[in-house]
């Protein structure tokens, strides 16, 4: 059985898989949420859900209660038929692959940190404590930056003094790999084509684009951090870096602070200052909200933007575009929206299509599309199992 785990500061989702004669099959899927604050575990298994609240002070105290529930739950016979874990893990700086874990690893997911310090503490936590429950298993970072380090270098360096780069590491690295790594081999299995040249737009709450070149990352929207790029969730995206200082002076705030709101209170809720969801966005946009129809035209502006930006790099021949993540599956609206603003590429959209409902993908352009438009669901959990079984 192999383990997949997606930690955060305060929960660990995981979701455990076997492979059978070479096919994977979900056995089951859970979370173990509010970790330091109170405690919560939920598991689904056998279309049944199981709800406890128990304390959770700490990520061992989590993991060990997840552990337990499956025992308990007769899902495993023993912990010790979990042969594999492997973790999400956002910053890999620049580790281009998945790997196993080791004491190299460790040390240069230490190093991480600094870029990535809301995510990778925490992960490196429940690494180092499953690997005390587990340790005959094979442990597996698989990172969010992984995919990006084909990117040459035109696009990930960054027009500052080029000592930042050589010895601080500031360059763009780029996130939602593990994703779009998924995205384009689904896409190269449908079409039957390899070396492709896609623009997948990862569009969650975290939102970024990724262009391939015969089928490798060459550019991405995020850059040192996942603030960068498109208008997002409750992030800015790309923005006068100036403004920091500005709104630090004007706030009477540290740069830490305004970096904070750039985070979280920026983007989709702080131009609609509705929500940071786009179906409650897309509601208020219906009864004329005037800021919400704003953050709906910018946002789609923005992507449509890359879109033309990326395409200019792959020379015009782009084979498809690609939709993902909640919103890029979900939202027809902002399909379209994206799609109309997309003049200088002969795109066209299938409309009854790109309403029409899906399993796993549809191709959503007409047959006169010169590029092939698809909505696709991601499934970055499947794709991290699949490189776990690579080690075992
Ligand atoms: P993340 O993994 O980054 O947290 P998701 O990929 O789960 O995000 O996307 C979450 C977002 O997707 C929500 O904030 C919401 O805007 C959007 N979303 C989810 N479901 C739907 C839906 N059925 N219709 C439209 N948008 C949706």
């Amino acid at each position: 059985m192999i383990l997949v785990v997606n930690s955060g500061s305060s929960s660990i989702k995981f979701s455990l898989y076997k492979n059978e004669d070479n096919k994977i099959v979900k056995i089951t899927q859970g979370i173990a949420e509010q970790i330091k604050v109170k405690g919560k575990v939920s598991i689904s298994y056998n279309q049944n859900k199981y709800e406890y609240d128990i304390d959770l002070p700490n990520h061992k105290i989590a993991i060990e209660t997840i552990l337990t529930k499956l025992d308990d739950l007769n899902i495993i016979e023993n912990i010790a038929d979990i042969k594999g874990v492997g973790y999400r893990t956002v910053h890999g700086g620049s580790i281009s692959k998945s790997s196993l874990i080791d004491d190299s690893v460790l040390n240069k997911l230490n190093e991480s940190s600094k870029l990535a310090p809301l995510h990778n503490p925490p992960a490196l936590l429940v690494i180092e404590k499953f690997r005390e429950f587990l340790p005959n298993a094979k442990h597996v970072a698989c990172f969010d930056t992984a995919f990006h380090q084909t990117m040459p270098k035109i696009n990930y360096i960054y027009p500052v003094n080029y000592d930042w780069y050589k010895n601080y590491g500031v360059r763009k690295y780029g996130f939602h790999g593990i994703s779009f790594n998924y995205i384009n081999k689904k896409y190269e299995e449908i079409v039957g084509k390899t070396k492709t040249n896609t623009i997948v737009c990862h569009l969650g709450n975290g939102a970024s684009l990724c262009s391939t070149k015969n089928g490798k990352s060459f550019d991405t929207t995020m850059g040192l951090t996942p603030l960068a790029g498109i208008m997002m969730g409750t992030r800015c995206g790309d923005i006068d870096p100036s403004i920091i200082n500005f709104m630090a002076s004007t706030l009477k705030k540290d740069v830490a602070q305004i970096n904070d709101m750039l985070n979280n209170e920026s983007g989709l809720l702080g131009v609609s200052k509705v929500s940071s969801d786009i179906r409650y966005i897309e509601d208020g946009y219906r009864n004329g909200d005037e800021l919400c129809l704003l953050a709906i035209e910018l946002y789609t502006q923005k992507i449509a933007n890359f879109i033309i930006q990326m395409a200019n790099q792959q020379e015009g021949k782009v084979d498809a575009i690609i939709f993902t993540a909640g919103i890029g599956e979900n939202s027809a609206t902002i399909r379209k929206k994206v799609i109309d603003k997309l003049f200088l590429l002969n795109v066209k959209l299938d409309e009854l299509k790109n309403e029409a409902s899906y399993s796993d993908y549809l191709k959503i352009s007409s047959d006169n599309s010169g590029v092939e438009i698809y909505k696709i669901r991601t499934n970055e959990e499947i794709m991290i199992c699949q490189d776990v079984i690579s080690f075992l």
